[in-house]
């Protein structure tokens, strides 16, 4: 039993504090520290599936995530971002408080968000505005999600279609937009990057005060 409480911290720790997914990754990751049959590792991780606590995160299919719902059903989602920011949220709840999670009801509120973007954006990237296949574009909050209040997280004008690339360039504040033009920060010297962002960005006005909240609180100038 302490041998399987010890198992189970490591779990933990392979994908709340080292981001790793897949039960081969939180397999070497357990079996550095102590010797374990695969088969056990894996047994273990089935158990937590079956009991709504474990996410998977599917290496061969790339982009696509799956995740747990409460009644042990696993839905596909492409927002890996976005779930990870759930899966947090779901551990702080399950290890501090011991509560069960509402990844169901959140879930739901997503993909209504992305599937808004789907039915009623060009499936392109709003900063680089290259097209891709929906697997790579991202339905990115102009003001973090976290940041953001109930009506904000759920306002169509809070969120656009952004490519990976964008989308982590613009969550790490390296990239904002000002005046409808993208903002390099200082620190980005890559002049494929500088080429690759002259254009003007076609945002609505109703953007706009998310956009603000960006370039005054995350953009790193
Ligand atoms: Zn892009």
């Amino acid at each position: 039993m302490e041998k399987d409480n010890y198992i189970n911290h490591l779990i933990f720790n392979s994908f709340y504090i080292n981001d790793l997914y897949s039960t081969e990754h939180i397999y070497n990751y357990i079996n550095c520290r102590i010797p374990i049959s695969k088969k056990y590792v894996k047994k273990l991780l089935q158990k937590k599936i079956n009991n709504d606590k474990l996410i998977v995160y599917n290496k061969k299919t790339d982009c696509e995530t799956y995740i747990l719902t409460k009644k042990g059903k696993i839905t596909r989602d492409s927002q890996m971002k976005l779930n990870i920011n759930i899966i947090e949220r779901f551990w702080k709840k399950y290890k501090y408080k011991n509560k069960t999670y509402d990844l169901v009801e959140r879930r739901t509120d997503q993909c209504l968000l992305r599937k808004y973007l789907i039915d009623n954006h060009e499936h392109r990237c709003k900063f680089c505005k290259k097209e891709y296949p929906l697997c790579i574009l991202e339905a990115a909050h102009i003001k973090p999600f976290s940041d953001s209040n109930q009506y904000e997280k759920y306002d169509t004008n809070n969120v656009l279609f952004l490519c990976s690339i964008c989308h982590k360039l613009y969550d790490n504040g390296l990239i904002t937009i000002n005046s409808k033009h993208i903002q390099m920060s200082s620190s980005l010297n890559h002049d494929h990057l500088k080429n690759l962002y002259m254009h003007k960005v076609d945002i609505s006005n109703n953007n706009i005060k998310y956009f603000n909240y960006h370039n005054i609180n995350i953009y790193k100038s």
